[in-house]
């Protein structure tokens, strides 16, 4: 498989005129690991995918009105740009309109912010019209051209602004800010999907406390969460794994259940997230300190999801590390939590003599309590011993 460095190099020798784009160029004059590289050529994505073709690769060609061919390289998938003068706000009447030019820079000029609008030839020649790399250096976020016609365009890079602010550590420049204050509203017809991939990637940075500080301040949260007031000290975020499950319960503690749901699915969280969050949520009733026998009644009920609910909790200020500590040691060695943990089943009740239908039930219920109790318990012999003990007090049995 090829490097993203020797595709680069193919596609320079036969002149289509790539360029490293976006992302990539501005996390290397950071020194950080691009998350994954992107390169924008002068040439068509036909001729692109073909060209990738007789070198025995494997182009994948996009929707060719968007203008991409993915091929899959040793640093992951990358995505090959014909430059464009548009952006993606196509106009819903006319969606194959969008414009390829030869001339990088125009490409450039579409593009959100100046630290994402630089280019980098295969010799290394930068090519940054709008002052990227100056912004960088003074690590500040800074539309390309004016941000209200920008955020008119598309309103989600209102939500990318607060992204990147919080993945680099940036200011917002002083006209950015202005102008997601007068355009705001817009975000409120995003889709649920653009603004839960933009707030996940806030969330999972370095900084989300600081993302979240200035989605509140701006009032972006208050127009994409209606009566939602995020939490007034944020500064718990950043004490929480990096764990979008985690920090979204942070976000939603001690919120009614429908506020939750409403924040949820407009983060448009997958399902099993959703239902994570929901039920981490609700654990609001569990009472600290536990001993060994209610944090495993604790983990009967949460399961897997107990340690983080309790460090949710000391993201809030709690000091529940032992008990953290007790539970996930419980859930590593597999301590019995549950009916499927116990050492008989229902089929060794009957066959022991107890007789089927309720009884079985409530024998299982019982043994399960005792194991919760004292986990020891939990061998074959034990548990048929006191559930004849049991069933004969109950008058199940003789
Ligand atoms: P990350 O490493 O966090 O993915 P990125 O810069 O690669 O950062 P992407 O969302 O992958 O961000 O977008 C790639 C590039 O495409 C951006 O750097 C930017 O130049 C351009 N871009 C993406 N979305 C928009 C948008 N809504 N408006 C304008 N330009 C955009
Ligand atoms: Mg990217």
């Amino acid at each position: 498989m090829w490097t993203a460095r020797e595709l680069m190099f193919f596609l320079n020798e036969r002149g289509c005129r790539p360029y490293w784009v976006g992302g990539c160029v501005r996390d290397k004059y950071l020194g950080r690991e691009p998350d994954d590289y992107d390169i924008t050529v002068a040439a068509k994505p036909e001729e692109v995918a073909s060209l990738l073709q007789t070198a025995g690769l494997s182009p994948e060609l996009g929707a060719v009105r968007y203008g991409t061919v993915s091929v899959g390289t040793s640093d992951g998938m990358i995505e090959i740009t014909t430059h464009r003068k548009d952006g993606t706000y196509t106009d819903a009447r006319h969606p194959q309109e969008v414009e390829f030019t030869d001339d990088v820079r125009e490409d450039l000029g579409r593009r959100d912010f100046t630290v994402n609008a630089m280019a980098l030839d295969a010799d290394g020649n930068l090519v940054d019209p709008y002052g990227g790399l100056r912004d960088l250096e003074s690590r500040v976020l800074r539309c390309v051209g004016n941000p209200v016609t920008r955020f008119t365009e598309d309103a989600l890079r209102m939500l990318r602004a607060a992204r990147f602010a919080a993945k680099l550590g940036f200011d917002w420049d002083p006209a950015l800010r202005s102008g997601i204050e007068s355009c705001r509203n817009l975000c409120a017809s995003l889709s649920d999907t653009r603004v839960g991939s933009e707030l996940s990637g806030l969330l999972l940075s370095d900084r989300p406390a600081y993302g979240m500080t200035l989605l509140r301040d701006s009032g972006l949260s208050a127009v994409l969460f209606p009566g939602y007031e995020p939490p007034a000290d944020l500064s718990g975020l950043d004490r929480l794994p990096r764990d979008l499950a985690l920090r979204m319960c942070y976000l939603v503690w001690e919120r009614d259940t429908a506020t939750v749901y409403n924040v949820l699915r407009r983060m448009h969280l997958p399902k099993n997230l959703f239902d994570d969050v929901l039920l981490m949520t609700t654990a609001e009733v569990l009472l600290l300190p536990l001993d060994g026998p209610s944090i495993r009644r604790a983990l009967r009920t949460y399961g897997s999801l107990l340690p983080g609910i309790l460090r949710v909790r000391e993201a809030y200020g709690e000091k529940n590390e032992t008990i953290r500590n007790i539970a996930e040691m419980d859930l590593e060695t597999g301590v019995c939590v549950s009916f499927a943990g116990l050492a008989v089943s229902g089929d060794d009740l009957i066959e022991a003599g107890i007789p089927a239908g309720r009884a079985i039930g409530i024998t299982l219920s019982y043994l399960l309590d005792e194991v919760l109790e004292e986990p020891d318990f939990n061998s074959k012999d034990i548990l048929l011993e006191k559930a004849l003990t049991f069933c004969r007090r109950e008058g199940y049995i003789e």
